[in-house]
């Protein structure tokens, strides 16, 4: 499929003007379209409910769009609580799924009232210790271990993943659990990731659903959710399919009715903690091509770098360019687009066929509304970007304004950085 910008060059000129390039872009049609269309996908289940992997996108302005849908939070971390906190999202509103947890972060899950979501058997005792009790709804995680298989391949790899319990102790952090008087149970598991086809789903929740009626039937654990988790993917390539989620709702009702059903646990809720599905492919960075140079490789020197955008340079992942104004052209020249970071894997694109670019050239790259901005770091001393909502109706918002030198600076009590600088 062809990827194609949802901005127009005459509104990032327009944009630009007031937030100079490297800003990320979100676009507020989309993630509304989408997540209706999740819930319309799961309004079967009168449970359902999406827990935002804030991980993803941690702006409030576009998880208070996602609320507007029925999304709570999913956290796992300290801030993260806090950022679901100051949005009025709390309760069991909040899914805490965190591992090699810190005593603080239980503690915080706990005043906020989030639903603990524990990663390890040992984390009973820890949690019990920390907060003095164990509360009467919790989730354990799962892992089978092996790998994680569909019909066409390998998936993942769950053998070799850190998080969640053996079948084993799964069964017996639920009899445990259940000596300590908990009530409602929940199951989750994610077991693969960025999963570009609507047979994930369906084929995680018929493993957790037969779990379930096994835990059931051995513990008497009354199981009140099943969290699949995330790892719904999004077509970073052209060359993917995206995925549709009404099949994917569909594909999960008819295990669901298959197996939960019959077992007498129809009134199962099915949750979900998507991340990169709700809004992955409503963000876009934009970046101006500030230099051009020709060694032994053809190089496109940008305004932005890993800082902005780590997946390329972290995993290699490939993210789709546009370069505006030029979507006619022949793709003839093939260019590292790099960023300035003092380290060779900061490039977004290597040996990539793209139109000849010229300096000044503003370049969309694609798919950054997940794990983009939020991955930002401050190697080089470099400053994390603006964030920019592009609304309905056409007009524009900064929802986050770029860091300054200041911020940069703002930790150094201990050294009087600020008075020779800012002074
Ligand atoms: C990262 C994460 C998610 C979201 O994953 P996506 O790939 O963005 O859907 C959900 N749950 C947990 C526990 C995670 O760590």
């Amino acid at each position: 499929m062809e990827k194609k910008p949802f901005v127009t060059l005459e509104k990032l000129r327009e944009i630009e003007k007031e937030i100079p390039t490297p800003f990320h872009l979100y676009d507020e049609k989309g993630i509304r379209e989408n997540a209706k269309a999740l819930q319309e996908a799961f309004a079967w289940n009168p449970g359902f409910r999406e827990y935002f992997a804030v991980k993803a996108c941690p702006n409030p302005y576009l998880i208070q769009i996602l609320q507007e849908y029925g999304c709570g939070c999913d956290c796992s971390s300290l801030t993260e609580l806090m950022l679901a906190q100051a949005l009025d999202c709390t309760g069991e509103q909040i899914m805490f799924s965190s591992n090699a947890t810190p005593a603080e972060d239980y503690r915080y899950a706990k005043k906020v009232g989030a639903i603990i979501n524990l990663d390890d058997i040992t984390h009973i005792d820890f949690l019990e210790q920390v907060i003095g009790e164990i509360p009467e709804t919790i989730s354990c995680r799962y892992n089978p271990g092996g790998v994680f298989k569909i019909s066409n391949g390998i998936m993942d790899n769950p053998g070799d993943a850190k998080y969640g319990m053996t079948t084993e102790q799964i069964f017996e952090a639920f009899r445990i659990l259940k000596g300590k008087g908990v009530k409602n149970f929940g199951i989750h598991a994610f077991l693969a990731s960025n999963t570009v086809t609507n047979e994930y789903y369906p084929m995680l929740a018929k493993q957790l659903f037969e779990l379930a009626v096994k835990l059931k039937q051995e513990t008497g654990a009354h199981i009140s959710f099943i969290n699949l988790s995330g790892g719904i993917g999004i077509p970073y390539k052209p060359d993917q399919e995206p995925n549709d989620i009404r099949v994917i709702g569909e594909g999960v009702r008819k295990v669901y009715e298959q197996v939960l059903t019959p077992a007498g646990m129809g009134d199962v809720a099915i949750y979900t903690e998507l991340g990169r599905f709700m809004t992955g492919p409503y963000g876009c960075l934009v970046t101006k091509a500030i230099h051009e140079k020709h060694t032994h490789k053809e190089y496109i020197g940008c305004d932005a770098c890993a800082v902005n955008l780590m997946r390329p340079a972290m995993y290699g992942a490939y993210h789709h360019i546009t370069v505006m104004g030029k979507e006619d052209a022949p793709c003839d020249h093939k260019y590292d687009v790099t960023g300035s970071l003092c380290e060779n894997n900061d490039k977004f694109a290597i040996d990539r066929m793209l139109p000849k670019i010229d300096r000044g050239d503003l370049l969309v790259i694609h798919d950054t509304g997940a794990h983009g901005f939020a991955m930002g770091y401050n190697y080089n001393g470099k400053l994390k970007s603006a964030e920019v909502l592009l609304k309905e109706d056409g007009s524009y918002q900064i929802i986050r304004r770029a860091e300054t030198p200041r911020d940069y600076f703002a930790t150094f009590d201990c050294f009087p950085i600020y008075e020779k600088l800012f002074r």
